[in-house]
This record gives structure tokens, C-alpha cells and sequence, in this order.
């Protein structure tokens, strides 16, 4: 039995989409394997991977380059979704990103355009205007957003009025399960479409050996491999679309496969319990900010360099701080256990290296750190 595509509103979306973080180059743009770029978008559209997923900032703009490649000659089958970054949400600044992703992309309207992330120091209410006139003027045709709270949530629906949210996006995976609590249940009741990114933990399936095992055992248990039986778990928590991005051939038809998993009450209520990580709360000063130095983003390693923010992140980590007290919420910052330290540290900053500063800003260092430990 295969699965239908998800419906939302009027609108069919497949069962399974495709990212394209990496695609063209991570932040840069990568030039060097192009072709079996385009080849891997195209064989998942085959497949039935119909609902693709890029941004103006993967790959410097060069994946949405290769979408639109992949996309040439079959655009009205496919469903594009873009993302404009939170540096260029005052409204003519949306609307020149909005050009250059159409130019891009090579196409006259981008199907869902979402806000990459938001951005606390430009009022919301000047993006989203910026978003409905790029609706009405036929160049977008469905407005989302990607890493918002619920608060941000429920705010952007009050500005939108009568026009819908079409669609949140988080993460969500079996290490990260925190949309559960309230973001997925307010989309259900919404009818908010919610678009699960990272959700095979950027290839690891799960963080952590002990859930691991659990669900190697689940596996063998449906005759299906692990990886599709995340995301058949992850589908089967509401109007969920899981977009894994995936070059191999074989992870490519393994995705696809998924939507033709089922997945009884019984093994859901199994793995509800034990595929599950909780977040810990740990003192600030127990995790080594800057364990390294090298990849995309710089790092702070202590709370004046996060203050002043030298690097110029924007949001910067007081802005976020800001957000954090308005909405007393954060996505869990991730950490991995400190081997053989000298006893300062116990744990390594793995992931939310700027959230990580603005929750210590936010509360002088007084509160405890969400945190996620990955093995
Ligand atoms: P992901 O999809 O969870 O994982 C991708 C990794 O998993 C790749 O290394 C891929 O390898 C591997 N993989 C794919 N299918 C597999 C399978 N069946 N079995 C085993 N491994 C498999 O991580 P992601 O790329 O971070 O997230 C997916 C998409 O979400 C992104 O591409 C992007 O579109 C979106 N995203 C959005 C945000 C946001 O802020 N809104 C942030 C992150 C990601 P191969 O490539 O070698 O096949």
C-alpha cells in the first residue's frame, strides 16, 4: 500500500520530498559534481519525490541553480519551495531575493517561499507585507516559515489575516523531538502543513547507540530499513512532510519506499517511548563553547566576544536574547560529552553555537541550558 500525497487545504504535496541543503555547495557555491547533482533531484522526482526544497543561501544560490535545472521541462509537476534568508527580510530586500531566486531557479513563481529563519530586529509585519504583495503579484504562491516558536507562530497568522500559512519548518527527527509538544499539535488544528528538515539527523538516523538499537530492532521487526521507518514514524505524527536530502542512488529509492510504509498503533506507541531523548538542563559554565574553531560559522568563547558580537551574526546573539525572554523558549542546544577533559568541561558545543550565547545572555548565566546530548 502506498501511502496518498498529504493534503493540505486544497493542495496535494507528495509523501516524501527532497532537500537540497549541500546541493551546489554548502554556503559557497561547488561546481565540481553538478551533473550527478541534477541526475539525484531528477531520479527522486521520478520516484515521486515531487516536493523539493532549497534556499537563496545553499550553495551561494548555486543549488537553487541546479533545482532549476532538474526541474526543466516537468515544472508544473513539481512543487519548489525556496527560502529567503533572514538578512533580507525588510521588504525591498525580500523583494530583490524573490527576483534573484525566480532568475535562479529559471521559473515565473516559486511554490512556497518561507522565511529561512526569523529575524527579531525587522518587524515581522514588513516581511510578511512584503510576502503578501509577492503573492498577489503571482510570484510566489504560498507563504511559509522555517525555525519559528510558537509564539512567532501564532503572531505571523494574525498578521496574515484571511490569507493562509501554508507550512512550518523544523527540525525534526528522533533525536530532536521537541515539535511535538506544541508545534505539531497547533498545526494539526491549524491545518498548517509542517515540513520536517534534518529528518534523518543529517544521516545519522539518531544521535544516540541506546535509540539506535531500539530501532534497528522495530526494523527487522516491519521488514523495512531503519531509515524508512523514521520517516514513516515522522509522517505518522500529523500533517508531517519529511524532506531528506540524499545523492545516493540507493538512499534515493530507499526514501521514496518509505511512503509505502505503515506503521500499526502498536509500533507507534512502542517507539513513542523508546525512541525518545530527553532534554537535560545543565549549568552554562559545564559546556566548552568553542571546542573548534574551523567550519562555516565563527564562534564566540565568552559572554563579552557573544555581546559585542564581532563577527556581525545577524540575528546577533543579544537580539535572539531578546526573543528568548519575550517567548521562554529555545530549541535545545546540542552537546556531546567531553572525553578525557581537564574537569572544567563536561561537555562539548556541537550545535546552536549562537542560541547557546543568547540563552546565557538572556538570563546572566542564572538559568540551566536546554540541551540534547548526542553520543
Ligand atoms: P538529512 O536529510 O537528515 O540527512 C542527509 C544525510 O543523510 C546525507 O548525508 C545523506 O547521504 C544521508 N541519507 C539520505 N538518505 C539516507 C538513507 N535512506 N539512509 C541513510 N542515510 C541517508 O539532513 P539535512 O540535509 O540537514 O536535512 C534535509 C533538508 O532539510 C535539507 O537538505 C534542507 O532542504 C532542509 N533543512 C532546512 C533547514 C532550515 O533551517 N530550514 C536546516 C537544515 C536542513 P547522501 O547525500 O550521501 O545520500
Amino acid at each position: 500500500m502506498t501511502l496518498p500525497p498529504l493534503e493540505i487545504g486544497d493542495k496535494n504535496v507528495s509523501a516524501i520530498g527532497q532537500g537540497c541543503m549541500g546541493i551546489g555547495g554548502r554556503f559557497t557555491s561547488d561546481r565540481s559534481r553538478d551533473s550527478e547533482q541534477i541526475a539525484a533531484l531528477g531520479l527522486g522526482i521520478d520516484l515521486g519525490m515531487t516536493f523539493i526544497d532549497t534556499a537563496e543561501i545553499y550553495g551561494g544560490g548555486h543549488s537553487e541553480e541546479l533545482v532549476g535545472e532538474a526541474v526543466a521541462g516537468r515544472r508544473d509537476s513539481v512543487f519548489v519551495a525556496s527560502k529567503v534568508s533572514p538578512s533580507h527580510l525588510t521588504a525591498d530586500a525580500l523583494i530583490l531575493a524573490c527576483e534573484n531566486s525566480l532568475r535562479r531557479l529559471k521559473t515565473d513563481r516559486i511554490d512556497l517561499y518561507q522565511i529561512h529563519w526569523p529575524n527579531p530586529s525587522i518587524p515581522l509585519e514588513e516581511t510578511l507585507g512584503g510576502l503578501l504583495r509577492l503573492r498577489e503579484q503571482g510570484k510566489i504562491r504560498h507563504i511559509g516559515v522555517s525555525n519559528f516558536s510558537l509564539p512567532e507562530l501564532k503572531h505571523t497568522r494574525s498578521i496574515l489575516g484571511s490569507t493562509p500559512l501554508f507550512s512550518v519548518q523544523t527540525e525534526y527527527n528522533l533525536f530532536e523531538r521537541t515539535p511535538e509538544n506544541e508545534i505539531i499539535p497547533w498545526c494539526v488544528k491549524e491545518g498548517v502543513l509542517f515540513i520536517a528538515y534534518s529528518p534523518l539527523d543529517q544521516g545519522r538516523l539518531v544521535g544516540s547507540a541506546a535509540v539506535r538499537r531500539n530501532l534497528a530492532k522495530f526494523a527487522q521487526m516491519i521488514g523495512c530499513t531503519q531509515s524508512q521507518l523514521v520517516l514513516a514514524f515522522l509522517r505518522s505524527q500529523g500533517p508531517v512532510l519529511p524532506i531528506p536530502k540524499a545523492l545516493c542512488d540507493e538512499h534515493i529509492r530507499e526514501n521514496a519506499g518509505a511512503s509505502e510504509v505503515v506503521l500499526s498503533a502498536d509500533i507507534k506507541r512502542q517507539m513513542d517511548t523508546k525512541c525518545r531523548i530527553e532534554v537535560k538542563l545543565v549549568p552554562w559554565r559545564h559546556i566548552r563553547p568553542a571546542p573548534n574553531t574551523s567550519g562555516d560559522h565563527a564562534v564566540y568563547k565568552s559572554i563579552e566576544e557573544a555581546r559585542a558580537n564581532l563577527a556581525g551574526h545577524s540575528p546577533s546573539p543579544m537580539d535572539l536574547a531578546m526573543e528568548i525572554i519575550r517567548n521562554d523558549d529555545i530549541k535545545p542546544i546540542r552537546v556531546t560529552p567531553v572525553l578525557g577533559g581537564d574537569g572544567t568541561f563536561r561537555y562539548d558545543l556541537a550545535e546552536g553555537r549562537i542560541r547557546f550565547w543568547a540563552w546565557v545572555l538572556a538570563f546572566d548565566g542564572e538559568r540551566d541550558v536546554p540541551v540534547l546530548l548526542r553520543d
